[in-house]
């Protein structure tokens, strides 16, 4: 086992270098200076082999969403979208499945559909690069463009689809090495006691793993609904609404029930253009989690959306009285620093990630600044 020390870094380098200056070159820049502060030692955990299943896995290509929520009904069968994750649980032997469904093969799964109104419709399978490459998102959804240029890395985004983005597993070390906890058999969290360098500040117990996906975090911002199918039919729920705090159930992370899976993600054209950002901090300059993000959107009707991420088991919105005071009034620096404050009131660091509390700070306060 052994320890690295690692300095953060900000890293949306990819966009800023086509749109915006370098922050982090900037020597005043107070995120910049937070994010240098921040050094650590990782350890990773041991890692318990958990034998990968030996069985063969039977792959099928439905051939539209009743086809698709068919082969879905049991719990044997999982969805496939670019198999970037889902792949990896299976290897890790975290996921057993018996078949998979891959759900690239539904007609227009991977449309990119523009609304007389504005208002934008994503299918499950576009891939994250796609997202991040169409000049019209770039230009009405920043925040979203942004955030799909922030994750992984061009492998990643080139094979990973938006629907499996989201439904994703956390990467808690823990978890992924086989170590029971309360996600898999065991009966407690190790990572309470243990090495917790990079779970939640908001919103954990009794897991404290956080939500891996960046994408979320944006759409979160831009009041994104998803569109959810099964064996009933269809049904939207807003994103807000779609990941799940893991009280009372650390095993489960979003409301879609057994054979349910993402068909669409449609985003409001009253979200669409203002003034709109995601940031991400990482430990290493690139190919990696956010340790936090924000995503920041002042809309054209004035108000603001800011939403963290890394920093709780789901994209952690922040308290609406602050945005409400963010969108009311030009603010001086003083009030930046209490707004910021304010939206930290709730954090809770475990013995090792304080330093999240740091980078939310950072964060925040060019957030605010940027939607002042
Ligand atoms: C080294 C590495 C670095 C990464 N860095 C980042 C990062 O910085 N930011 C980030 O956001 N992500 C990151 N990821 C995650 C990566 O983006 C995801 O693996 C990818 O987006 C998942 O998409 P996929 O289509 O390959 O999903 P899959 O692997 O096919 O599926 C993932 C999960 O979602 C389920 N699923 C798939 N599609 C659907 C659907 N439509 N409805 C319901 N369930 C579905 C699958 O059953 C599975 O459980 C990283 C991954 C790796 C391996
Ligand atoms: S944080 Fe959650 S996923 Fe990680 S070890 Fe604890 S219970 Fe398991």
């Amino acid at each position: 086992m052994s320890a690295r020390r690692r300095t953060a870094s900000v890293a949306t380098a990819a966009w800023r270098s086509r749109s915006q200056p370098a922050p982090h070159r900037a020597a005043h820049n107070p995120l910049a200076k937070a994010v240098a502060e921040v050094r650590f030692a990782t350890t990773a955990p041991c890692r318990e082999t958990t034998p990968p299943s030996t069985a063969s896995v039977e792959y099928v290509r439905p051939k539209d969403r009743i086809d698709a929520s068919a082969h879905l009904a049991g719990d044997a069968t999982h969805a496939l979208g670019g198999g970037t994750d889902l792949l990896v649980t299976m290897r890790e032997g975290l996921v057993r499945p018996e078949r998979l469904a891959d759900l690239r093969a539904i007609p227009d799964g991977d449309a990119i559909t523009w609304a007389p109104d504005g208002s934008l419709r994503l299918g499950a399978t576009v891939t994250i690069a796609a997202i991040a490459a169409d000049e019209r998102i770039r230009a009405r959804f920043a925040a979203l463009a942004m955030a799909c240029d922030a994750v992984g890395s061009p492998a990643l985004r080139n094979m990973g689809t938006i629907g499996g983005n989201l439904c994703q597993r956390t990467r808690c070390w823990y978890f992924r090495s086989g170590i029971p906890c309360l996600k898999s058999n065991g009966s407690d969290c190790p990572a309470v006691d243990g090495e917790n360098t990079h779970h939640v500040i908001f919103g954990g117990g009794p897991c404290y793993a956080t939500h891996a996906s960046d994408p979320a975090v944006a759409l979160t911002a831009l009041d994104a609904t998803l569109t959810i199918a099964g064996a009933g039919g269809e049904r939207t729920v807003p994103i807000a609404d779609f990941f799940v705090l893991p009280d009372p159930d650390p095993k489960r992370e979003t409301v879609l029930k057994a054979g349910e899976f993402v068909m669409g993600i449609e985003l409001p054209a009253a979200s669409s253009g203002g003034r709109q950002k995601y940031t991400k901090i990482l430990q290493r300059g690139a190919w990696d989690f956010a340790l936090a993000s924000l995503a920041v959107v002042r809309r054209d009707d004035n108000s603001v959306r800011m939403v963290l991420g890394g920093v709780a088991p789901i994209p952690w919105r922040v308290n609406p009285s602050v945005e409400e005071d963010v969108a009311s009034a030009p603010l001086a620096d003083d009030d930046i620093g209490v707004l910021a404050e304010r939206a930290l009131y709730d954090a809770k660091p475990l013995s090792k990630n304080a330093y999240k509390i740091s980078l939310a700070r950072a964060l925040l306060r060019e957030a605010i600044a940027f939607a002042n």
